[in-house]
């Protein structure tokens, strides 16, 4: 007997099963009612979503120990009930973890901050939550391990979906050892290796960097000390926020966004950053940052926009970032995780038994459909708010002073792009009525802005126009997923 799944106090070491693999029959050496590839945050809820306690439920992770990477932190509040409702929250407190209370934008160095707090959005958990990355990882993986039926295995990289003689999904291979199961879930990140496994196509694209520091202490200096902050000015957006820390420190992140050719690895960013995008931080937050990056070299972290249209097989699904992710601006990738994870619970829950293969593939297939429903909207608003924020062109600086005199003038207009953002709403239709709104507003804008007229009005239209297009592609796919269901 191998020591692939050796862990008998959880019962999950199967017996052999056979397993056909195209014409040839191998020896499944061991099996498991669910197998999850990746215990990253989407792989560890998934797996305590899906737990009952009598699913043999087996998670394998590729990496023996956990690098400390850079990743996301900011958790909308959508995603924070999920990590409430599936008891992760007590152990992520004490961890670090703390709550945040929404997002601020700072035009420039010289404007006061515009608030965009969670609590105005209608009905809805009035807070989000803050972590480091590594400290929230290890937190959930900690949680994972004391979930009944659940068994963790680090350092075993899955190379191979099996399939049975009809093609349907039966199990994974793992270097020389194979496992069975009735259901398999990728949930190996953005570059995933289960998505091309199981012949799911992506379209990706790289839009830029990340570039990110801590800064110790540093909470207490933001304007708004437990909202995420949205600095504008530079290159690019330059997003900073509380991250909290054990023993009630009161640490903070900045992750500024930077061009897609940036050279000279951390050294070159660090030195970008001091001389390019500095000038614009509030002076506190600038001296912190300047201490910081002589105290410690940044990370960096490519951004990329990876869309994908399928996300189910028989007997298989992509769950978070392995379906696809958007520009982390809008701090929606976990968010949309943690309710993959949750909404597969609750689909599995309904349907009752595993042992049905086609109860099974219905239940993937609505999956399927209410997944994409959700992140349809997060996709064109991270695009849109990308673009706004980054205000290359005269058309999106225009609609960035439109946006902005929409969300200072109303509580109303700050609810509904907050709920959008934060995963309270997903309508593409409101975010459209939202967006024509931003537009006509910005037209104000652009008739103001003398220098830049004629080319803010043209590129306004073209932004609506190329707006417009993609979000009736996404309606129409929408519409025609949800008749076949
Ligand atoms: C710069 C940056 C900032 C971000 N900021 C935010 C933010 O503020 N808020 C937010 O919500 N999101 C943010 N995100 C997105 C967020 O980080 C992701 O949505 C989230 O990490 C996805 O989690 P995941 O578990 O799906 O994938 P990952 O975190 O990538 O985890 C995948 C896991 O699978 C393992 N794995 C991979 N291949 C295999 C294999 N073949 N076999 C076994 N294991 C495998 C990996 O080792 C890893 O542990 C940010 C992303 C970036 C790049």
């Amino acid at each position: 007997m191998s020591a692939f799944i050796s862990d008998r106090t959880t019962g999950l070491a199967g017996g052999s099963a056979a397993v056909s693999l195209g014409e040839t029959q191998v020896a499944a050496e061991h099996s498991a009612d669910i197998v999850i590839v990746g215990a990253g945050v989407t792989g560890c809820a998934a797996a305590v979503a899906l737990a009952d306690g009598r699913r043999r439920i087996l998670v394998l992770e590729a990496r023996n120990h956990h690098k400390p990477r850079f990743a996301g932190e900011l958790i909308h509040p959508t995603g924070a009930q999920v990590l409430d409702d599936l008891g992760f929250l007590p152990t992520l407190r004490r961890h670090g973890g703390i709550d945040v209370s929404g997002f601020a934008v700072v035009p420039s160095v010289d404007d006061p901050s515009l608030r965009l707090p969670y609590r105005e959005i209608p009905n809805n958990r009035p807070t989000g939550f803050a972590m480091e990355h590594r400290d929230l990882v290890d937190g959930m993986r900690e949680v994972l391990r004391q979930t009944p039926g659940v068994e963790v295995r680090m350092g075993h990289k899955v190379d191979e979906i099996l399939r049975d003689a009809r093609g349907r999904v039966c199990g994974v291979r793992c270097a020389d050892q194979r496992v069975s199961a009735r259901l398999v879930l990728g949930c190996d990140g953005r570059h995933s290796k289960v998505r091309p496994l199981l012949g799911l196509s992506e379209q990706a694209r790289l839009l830029s960097f990340s570039v990110a520091f801590r800064l110790p202490g540093g909470a207490p200096l933001l304007p708004n000390p437990s909202y995420g902050h949205i600095v504008l000015g530079a290159w690019g957006p330059m997003l900073l926020y509380p991250i909290g820390g054990r023993d009630g420190a009161q640490d903070a992140r900045g992750c500024f966004d930077v061009s897609s050719e940036l050279s000279g690895g951390p050294r070159g960013a660090a030195e970008l950053l001091r001389r390019q995008y500095a000038p614009h931080l509030p002076l506190r937050l600038r001296q912190a940052m300047l201490d910081s990056l002589d105290r410690e070299l940044p990370q960096i972290a490519a951004n990329e926009a990876i869309r994908t249209d399928r996300a189910v097989l028989p007997g298989a699904a992509i769950v978070g970032d392995a379906g696809g992710c958007s520009h982390p601006l809008t701090a929606a990738g976990m968010t949309v995780g943690f309710t993959d994870a949750q909404r597969l619970g609750r689909l599995l829950a309904e349907q009752g038994r595993l042992h049905d293969p086609s109860a099974v593939d219905a239940v993937l297939h609505r999956y399927e459909v209410e997944r994409y429903r959700f992140v349809r909207a997060r996709e064109v608003l991270a695009d849109a708010l990308y673009e706004v924020f980054r205000g290359a062109e005269p058309g999106t600086r225009a609609l960035r002073s439109g946006i902005l005199r929409y969300w200072q003038g109303s509580e109303q207009a700050r609810a509904r792009s907050m709920a959008l953002l934060s995963g309270a709403d997903s309508r593409l239709s409101v975010f459209l009525r939202e967006y024509l709104t931003v537009i006509s507003k910005s037209s104000a804008a652009a008739w103001a802005a003398r220098d830049e007229r004629r080319a803010a009005f043209v590129g306004l239209g073209k932004k609506s126009v190329e707006k417009m297009r993609a979000v009736f592609r996404d309606v129409r796919q929408e519409a025609t997923r949800s008749l076949s269901a």
